[in-house]
């Protein structure tokens, strides 16, 4: 699933050339991608919007639209958005397609058809719950250090899943939660609370650098993702543990072992984590 870094490399991508469009036609596929209001009801509110600005909350998508409007599109595993000329071949599962005013097109694609688009007043955000309930994303001024030791302090859960929940974090997935335990050498199965002063703020600060590093190198691409040109991201070249089972650990060259943790593959070094 694409996590912050390939969410942001999308929304960097396509703002400056979606910013200032208006919505000319809209045609929709496969009507049950839009989870609410209604297709009908969608068609007749966005056509004639323009697109103000293209925000990104966690791993939402948040096209702000005049008439105080948000269309809030969320990628799932296989979603894909793509710029092209209206007379471009269309890519394979295209299921729904914004024709702007000006020839260009912006393109939802998705082969596992998990991804959701909805469109609401602003005023009305608090619907979407993930969304709402979303916790500070890193490389926030809300994601500081305080914040993080509040965060763990006496909490029995498994460092892993309490990283991966997106109502303490808004934005991190396996692969990023897997690299930042890595850098900060703690195993994924640490009781969130049994952390010490050092180990939480070797930590906050590893979440900071891989997502960094994440966006820098254009997100990673380990099955499905690409940018909004179509590209894949390169940061797959420079992971420390994801998908890196029986390779040797970059730091010590120990086989790096995989396991099941908080419900999730989990790569992880054996001999720098403890
Ligand atoms: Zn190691």
């Amino acid at each position: 699933m694409p996590e912050l870094p390939e969410v942001e490399t999308i929304r960097r991508q396509l703002a400056p050339k979606v910013a200032g469009r208006e919505i000319a036609a809209v045609e929709i596929g496969l009507p049950r991608l839009l989870k609410y209001p209604d297709p009908a009801c969608f068609l007749r509110e966005i056509i004639g919007k323009r697109i103000e600005k293209l925000e990104r909350r966690g791993k939402y998508l948040l096209f702000r639209l005049t008439g105080d409007m948000t269309m809030i599109i969320h990628l799932r595993m296989t979603g894909r958005l793509f710029y092209r000329a209206a007379d471009t071949v269309r890519d394979a599962h295209t299921h729904v397609v914004f024709v702007f005013d000006n020839g260009f097109e912006l393109r939802f694609a998705d082969m596992r058809t998990l991804g959701t688009l909805c469109l609401l007043a602003d005023t009305e955000l608090g619907k979407i719950k993930g969304l709402h309930e979303m916790g500070p994303e890193p490389l926030t001024a809300a994601f500081d250090l305080k914040y993080f030791q509040q965060l763990l302090a006496n909490k029995k859960t498994k460092i892993k899943g309490l990283l991966l929940d997106q109502r303490r974090i808004g934005g991190l997935g396996n692969i990023y939660v897997d690299e930042s335990l890595h850098l900060a050498g703690i195993h994924p199965e640490r009781p969130a609370g049994s952390l010490s002063p050092d180990e939480i703020s070797n930590l906050h600060q590893a979440i900071n650098t891989v997502i960094r590093e994440g966006i820098e190198h254009g997100g990673t691409t380990f099955r499905d993702y690409v940018d909004g040109e179509g590209k894949a991201g390169t940061h797959q070249h420079h992971l420390r543990v994801y998908g890196r089972k029986q390779e040797p650990c970059v730091t010590c060259g120990t086989a790096i072992e995989r396991k099941e943790v908080a419900g999730r593959g989990s790569y992880y070094c054996p001999c720098c984590q403890k």
